[in-house]
């Protein structure tokens, strides 16, 4: 009798201490739920979640998580390349800087993500429409000057990028003979996670021309020069390797805004030097 009497101011606090936990809890979900939330962008061109999952052959991606406990979408791949050391967390976006979003094997976008596309000069190919605006007078002053920026890839699903990504560790086992593990280190150098690339976000743009060795050529020279004051930047240079974690494409060019890419351009960082 005596011990029941003791327990209740105990089960009494405890039943405080759950209360208080789980506000706390509550309240966190809800910030980290704003963090991500995704940046609306004013435009008639709006995907929809369902189109933006898609393969480019109609056939939806089976990995949509949907967690209702936490009533936000959840990148699906986060978890999935664990066993590699590949551990992403959901990048964060802020309403002021939707084009400074950092993607690479660390950061993946979150799965409901919208996107404004729409064509872009010289191309079929798709990107952000405010990013789409910037490549288009870049587009434009350079074929004044004889220089034509031919787009490759712009914009790209994530089942897409899965493909790409899955390929490339089949090519390397292939080749090389080597375990699963080491393929994949050896493939995020040169393509990225599902969701963590910049053409899931349809920020980024490949720009080819007819000869192979994109950096020897006027284009790239070009680019160099003159990308900034259109806000892009090359994303990943000579030289940071180290920090970007993916090898030097001369042809791999990013939005960043004309602010930023002025910045990046000054002072020689990269994006991951940037924003940290
Ligand atoms: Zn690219």
């Amino acid at each position: 009798m005596n011990k029941n009497k003791n327990l209740r101011p105990m089960l009494f606090f405890a039943l405080i201490g759950i209360i208080f936990v789980s506000a706390l809890l509550f309240t966190i979900a809800k910030l980290t739920d704003k963090n991500i939330a995704p940046v609306p962008i004013e435009n008639d061109t709006t995907i929809s979640k369902t189109e933006y999952w898609e393969d480019p052959d109609g056939t939806v991606a089976k990995d949509i998580v949907y967690d209702e406990n936490q009533s936000v979408y959840k990148s699906s791949f986060i978890g999935e390349y664990k066993s590699f050391s590949i551990n992403p967390k959901v990048a964060k976006i802020s309403k002021n800087g939707w084009n400074l979003i950092l993607l690479n094997k660390n950061n993946v976008l979150p799965d409901n993500y919208e996107i404004n596309l729409t064509e872009i000069a010289g191309s079929k190919i798709k990107m952000d429409a405010d990013a789409a605006t910037y490549f288009n007078k870049m587009y434009i002053d350079a074929s004044r000057e004889g220089i034509i920026l031919t787009p490759f890839s712009g914009y790209r699903t994530v089942s897409f990028q899965r493909k790409l990504f899955e390929n490339k560790i089949l090519d390397i086992i292939e080749e090389k003979g080597v375990e699963e593990a080491e393929a994949v280190k050896s493939a995020i150098k040169s393509v990225n996670v599902p969701a963590s690339s910049e053409h899931n976000a349809g920020l980024s743009v490949d720009i080819v021309s007819r000869d192979d060795a994109f950096s020897q050529t006027e284009e790239y020279a070009w680019l160099c020069a003159n990308a900034q004051k259109y806000g892009f930047i090359l994303r990943y240079p000579e030289g940071k390797e180290k920090i970007t974690g993916v090898e030097f494409k001369p042809y791999h060019w990013r939005f960043v805004g004309i602010n930023a890419a002025n910045e990046m351009n000054k002072s020689g960082q990269c994006l991951e030097e940037y924003v940290k």
